[in-house]
């Protein structure tokens, strides 16, 4: 069985215009060696409006960054107001795209079976989702947090193959971890993202568990990205607010 390749993706959220956009992603990508991007690959989720002018970049001078989308629709096309479809992200060459953040969670309402359509339609599409899950702080102190992401891990997958089930990256995001500061312990992160990896090895086979990708996410930093990817069961992290300083993410990326 192949090695798993560590993935850090940036999720820049609501920042950047595309002129930024442009300068961050020459900045990362200058930064990090070529011979890197064979070790480890570096992933940024930019907004929409800026997926054309990183495409652009990224095929004119051939850079090794993968590049994707926040967000993807549920339908191919229609009257869906402020939606964009999976053939219009595959048609910018979107590696990835995010599903389930717990921000779309928390502010547009998206439950379980919609994560699970919006699956289905980057996989149709060909595009990587980075399916996203994690508890919040109640659930968490109440002990509940394993329990609650096999439900989330349950239904987001529900009416997958193992070959479906193989095509997805893993993201275990505490909620209570996300933009405060306050990382999961590497243990404690070790020990949801060990637990992700029985329930896709009991459910679609151990093969399939043993090549599927589980990030980390949660206020990863240049400072503890290294404790985070010793652990076996980590492959990556998803990284919001220290992915938009280039010199903190490549730095980060560099001690993957
Ligand atoms: C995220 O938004 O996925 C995230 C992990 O954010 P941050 O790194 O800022 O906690």
């Amino acid at each position: 069985m192949a090695p798993r390749q560590p993935l850090i993706a940036g999720n820049w959220k609501m920042n950047c215009n595309h002129l930024e956009a442009i300068a961050l992603v020459q900045k990362i990508a200058f930064s990090l060696p070529e011979k890197y991007f064979a070790k480890v690959e570096v992933a940024v989720l930019p907004p929409f409006v800026d997926i054309r002018s990183v495409q652009t970049l990224v095929d004119g001078d051939k850079l090794l960054l993968k590049y994707g989308a926040q967000d993807i629709s549920p339908h191919d096309k229609g009257a869906y107001t402020g939606e964009v479809s999976g053939p219009m992200l595959a048609k910018l060459g979107c590696h990835y795209v995010v599903v389930g953040h717990s921000e779309r969670r928390e502010y547009h309402g998206e439950d379980d079976k919609l994560v699970n359509a919006k699956l289905k339609a980057a996989l149709k599409y060909e595009i990587t989702p980075i399916f996203c899950f994690g508890e919040k702080l109640d659930v968490r102190e109440a002990g509940g947090h394993l329990e609650l992401v096999k439900q989330q891990l349950t239904d987001g997958l529900a009416g997958f193959t193992a070959e479906q089930v193989a095509k997805i990256v893993f993201a275990y995001e505490p909620v209570w971890a996300i933009g405060t500061g306050r990382t999961a312990s590497s243990s404690d992160a070790q020990e949801v993202c060990a637990a992700v990896r029985a329930l896709v090895a009991e459910k679609y086979g151990e093969d399939t568990a043993s090549t599927v990708r589980v990030l980390y996410g949660g206020s990863v930093k240049s400072s503890n990205i290294g404790e985070l990817i010793a652990q076996k069961d980590i492959d990556g992290a998803l990284v919001g607010g220290a992915s938009l300083e280039a010199d903190e993410f490549t730095k980060l990326c560099a001690l993957a």
